[in-house]
């Protein structure tokens, strides 16, 4: 198993993830995406979508706004209860997330529960705890032409919020696409996007920060077929995971969430945990949110959400089954499941062992030796008829050959192409493998 700082150190030094604003000094719970970063990100994106989107039938895809009318917060219950328990020590000053710092508690642990416990502070090590405070997540801004100044009910007026979730996006586009396209039930309404939730301590790498990227699916069903529903979506995303992400289903773990620690929406819940180099960690959740959403949209817009069987003629509002993936999770995980550490000869080497449609490049392409220039103008035709074939291909002629195997192998790139004198003679080259380290040649025109 790696270790989490190896995992980090690699994203840094090749070029996948930077801390976001680094020359500033960083800005806490941003991280930016490097060129190979960006390009795993975009694959994994692209193939949840091909996977859920694009190769069904019953699902239509959506791209709302971040900006959202605040009463689509109301609605939802983020106004009201989108809230951590912030603690602060009397002592230093420092505060946390009260269930962060104390085990057997969760978000809705009250203030004597919390002394109960006995917790010193994490910075200074005292036990003087204020009241447990609850503190909304959701990042508000003002809309329109308001100054700071302007009186306090022009300003209020214009607060609205950075989506905290993708889902409600997709909620208040459900009266469209049932109104332009008829879908029968069930069917389902994906979003990917970002959200933003002001955490009170980000932390673990990517894993908590306060701007993350969501794949979400709300799968509208009828309501006495939601168990069905319900358990083939947990079988397609195990099936996506393993088969997709290449994710080692031993490493994969489902969590019954317990009705008191579910959603205050939710009336089952299945989180699938992670074993991360760090711990087990959520990677995704599933969960039955009942009529809950499109019932509480119908109150605050004044509108019908109900739904007219085609076959029956019934009218009633679907149920929904919500698959919600975090795509900085998933990008870890693929990550930090391909990681390897093993050897070659006497040599240990760093390889990403990541499937190949997922790999940033599929091949690497190189000239035996650099100063050779008949060997390079080789190697650059088979780039250039390589790149047109596959997009994904990268040059490299920096160092010496065994240097540049170590690189793309920390990349994850499968296969590396060598053009040598040979090449010249009969028109094949080297190809390396990526996991077994194997040499083969083989005729440019079978690449
Ligand atoms: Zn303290």
């Amino acid at each position: 198993m790696s270790k989490i700082e190896d995992v980090v150190s690699l994203c840094k030094r090749r070029g996948f993830v930077f801390p976001g604003s680094d020359v500033y000094g960083g800005f806490a719970g941003t991280w930016d995406y490097g060129p190979l970063g960006v390009i795993l990100k975009k694959k994994i994106m692209d193939e949840w979508w091909e996977f859920f989107v694009e190769s069904r039938e019953d699902m239509y895809g959506v791209d709302a706004a971040i900006l959202m009318n605040p009463k689509t917060w109301v609605a939802s219950g983020h106004t009201a209860t989108f809230a951590d328990p912030l603690v602060e020590c009397k002592e230093c000053k420092s505060r946390f997330r009260a269930d962060k710092i104390a085990d057997g508690i969760n978000e809705s642990v009250s203030t004597e529960e919390f002394l109960d416990l006995h917790v010193k502070c994490p910075v200074c090590g005292k036990e003087n705890w204020g009241p447990i405070r609850k503190f909304n997540m959701m990042f508000s801004t003002h809309v329109g032409a308001v100054l700071p100044d302007d009186a306090g009910d022009l300003a209020e007026k214009s607060i609205a919020y950075l989506r905290p979730e993708t889902a409600q996006g997709i909620f208040t586009n459900y009266r469209n696409v049932v109104d332009t396209f008829y879908p029968s039930l069930p069917f389902g309404i994906a979003q990917q996007g970002k959200a933003f939730r002001n955490e009170i301590s980000p932390r673990d790498f990517i894993l908590r920060d306060r701007e993350c990227s969501q794949m979400e699916i709300e799968y509208f069903v009828k309501p006495d077929t939601w168990e069905e529903n319900f358990e083939k979506m947990r079988g397609i995303f195990h099936e996506f995971l393993n088969e997709k992400m290449g994710l080692d289903a031993s490493l994969i773990h489902e969590l019954e969430v317990a009705p008191e620690d579910r959603a205050h929406y939710s009336k089952r819940t299945i989180d699938y945990m992670f074993d991360y180099p760090n711990g087990t960690e959520e990677l995704m959740g599933l969960a039955y949110r009942t009529d809950f959403d499109l019932n509480n949209i119908a109150r605050e817009s004044g509108k019908s959400m109900d739904y007219r069987d085609k076959v029956t003629g019934e009218t009633f509002v679907p149920h929904v089954i919500e698959p919600s993936i975090g795509v900085e999770r998933l990008f870890l995980a693929v990550l930090s499941n391909a990681y390897t550490e093993d050897m070659v000869g006497d040599d240990k080497r760093i390889v990403l062992k990541m499937p190949e449609n997922l790999a940033p490049y599929k091949f690497c392409v190189s000239p035996l030796l650099k100063n050779k220039i008949e060997l390079v103008e080789k190697a650059r035709e088979v780039y250039v008829l390589l790149r047109e074939k596959y997009s994904n291909v990268t040059w490299d002629d920096s160092g010496n050959i065994g240097k540049r195997y170590r690189k793309q192998d920390e990349i994850g790139t499968p296969k590396c192409v060598v053009i040598d004198f040979d090449t010249l003679e009969d028109n094949s080259v080297t190809v390396r493998d990526r996991d077994t380290t194997e040499q083969i040649r083989v005729k440019i025109e079978e690449l």
